[in-house]
């Protein structure tokens, strides 16, 4: 039997370079990371299907009824929701999975899922937060006060989380992400079933050889006595 995927969630202060780490985590390494459902409007350059499944409210609300969210949010004025179908399957494949999403939708998911992993990314500062924020151009003065408001909020929940990564530099923080989720791989926990396997398989060959002993022992006094 193939041993289920580790589930991770990853989340982070808007502006804490999750997406840009995210990316660059996929590039190098086998990961499925789930594309969530919004209801908020494709920023320039984002494709239906690619960053999100860009939805209506009626839309959304049908894949609440349907039971066919792993969890949902709202986060500044819409809703965000994780997809049930892809998480599970790659799961249950064997997949590693990722989900990039938000403080409220992370504590639902290791309810759902009391195995995953929590992990919080933060730029070293909250000035370089609001630096990131204001840098990245795509939103109004007061969405950005709106995320920073939220960011506060968000920081209270960090001691939730399993871990947390300082993304000062891309790349040394795609490895310290990869680094966290393979150790949890190789857990004991999370092994259960190879512990079991081979405990059977040892007690089996401890046993056959210790007939096989027994037999030399059976024949030793003969020796002796010749
Ligand atoms: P953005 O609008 O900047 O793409 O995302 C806003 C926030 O929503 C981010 O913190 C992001 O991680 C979170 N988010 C994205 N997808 C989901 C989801 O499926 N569920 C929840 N709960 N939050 C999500």
């Amino acid at each position: 039997m193939k041993q289920r995927g580790i589930l991770t969630v990853v989340s982070g202060f808007a502006g804490s370079g999750k997406g840009t780490v995210m990316k660059a985590l996929l590039s190098k390494y086998d990961y499925g990371l789930s594309i969530s459902a919004t209801t908020r409007s494709p920023r320039p350059g984002e494709e239906h299907g690619r960053e999100y499944f860009f939805l209506t409210r009626e839309q959304f609300e049908s894949m609440i009824k349907g039971d066919q969210l792993i969890e949902y949010a709202e986060y500044v004025g819409n809703y965000y929701g994780t997809p049930r179908q892809y998480v599970e399957e790659q799961l249950e494949q064997g997949r590693n999975v990722i989900l990039e999403i938000e403080v409220q939708g992370a504590l639902k998911v290791k309810e759902k899922y009391p195995d995953t992993l929590l992990l919080f990314l933060t730029p070293p500062s909250a000035d370089e937060l609001k630096a990131r924020l204001v840098g990245r151009g795509t939103e109004d003065a007061s969405t950005i006060a709106k995320r920073m408001e939220r960011a506060a909020k968000e920081a209270e929940m960090i001691e939730k989380y399993d871990y947390l990564v300082v993304n000062d530099q891309v790349e040394r923080c795609v490895e310290e992400v990869n680094r966290i989720i393979t150790s949890r791989q190789a857990a004991v926990s999370n092994n259960m079933e190879l512990v079991a396997e081979l405990t059977e398989e040892l007690v089996r060959m401890a046993s056959e050889s210790g007939n096989g002993e027994k037999k030399k022992l059976a024949v030793s006094p003969d020796r002796k006595a010749k």
